[in-house]
């Protein structure tokens, strides 16, 4: 982790939590950011299902936590039944929309160009988008890691990246609820190979302030191994932070 980019640990809640949630679990860790004495030394954000944002966003607010969605549509507005625009998101208090997550990737069909047009919707609505890249273990085991998630960083990252409305979370499909993580090496090397990608792209100053992510099965007991390393930025975490006292485990091994 560099000096000039703020530790980021978003919690991607995934299609878990309800109304319990909304006190119980946004609630709880806004009063245990509110109760610090200090600066944290870490960004934290929280993404729920798309019904319970307005609620979350009154459960953290002034607590200094940000919101997060979980997917947007790439268009403005129109007739797309069941999607729901990133003006919106932006609307009800998100700062953060995830998109192409590997589950959405998977169970939805989305390609990059569609992926891409997601985080180009998501940035004009004001937001930043956390771009999701990964492996799947086949790729992996043929070597063709480092291509494959190059080639999404390359596909899905729309032109004119900033620190502030960029960050990109690389999560080996592999790693995701399985338990499971990549070894502080090959994270390292992912991680410098799509600030290399960025920097290729947009200069090698805003790849510097790009915050990169490691995302598969980070907790309590392998975050600040991993949050340590000079490329990894933050977390994307899926299974512990919906328990309070792990996803605020995960934010004290960053600050
Ligand atoms: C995720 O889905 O973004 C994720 C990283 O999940 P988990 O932490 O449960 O592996």
């Amino acid at each position: 982790m560099s000096q000039e980019r703020t530790t980021l640990i978003a919690g991607n809640w995934k299609m878990n939590g309800g109304l319990d949630e909304v006190d119980g679990l946004a609630g709880d860790l806004a009063g245990r950011m509110t109760g610090l004495t200090a600066a944290p030394g870490f960004e934290m954000a929280v993404c729920p299902p798309f019904p319970l944002l307005p609620m979350v966003a009154s459960a953290i607010e002034e607590s200094g936590i940000a919101l997060g969605a979980q997917d947007c549509h790439g268009n403005e507005k129109g007739a797309h039944t069941g999607d729901v625009s990133a003006k919106l998101l932006a609307q009800v208090g998100c700062a953060y929309v995830i998109v192409g997550h590997s589950e959405r990737r998977t169970d939805h069909g989305e390609t990059d160009e569609q992926v891409r047009a997601k985080a180009e919707a998501a940035q004009a609505a004001g937001m930043a988008a956390i771009v999701c890249v990964g492996e799947t273990e086949a790729e992996r085991d043929a070597g063709r890691a480092t291509e494959v998630v190059v080639g999404q960083v390359v596909g899905s990252v729309p032109e004119g990246a900033t620190a502030e409305n960029l960050v990109v979370a690389y999560e080996p499909v592999w790693a995701i609820g399985t338990g499971k993580t990549a070894t502080p090496q090959d994270a390292q090397d992912m991680h410098a190979a799509i600030r290399a990608s960025l920097a290729d792209r947009f200069g090698g100053d805003t790849a510097a302030g790009i915050r990169i992510l490691y995302g598969g099965s980070m907790k309590p007991g392998n975050a600040a191994e991993l949050l340590a390393l000079a490329d990894v930025d933050g977390g994307l975490i899926g299974g512990a932070s919906l328990v309070a006292d792990d996803f605020w485990a995960i934010g004290q091994a960053a600050g």
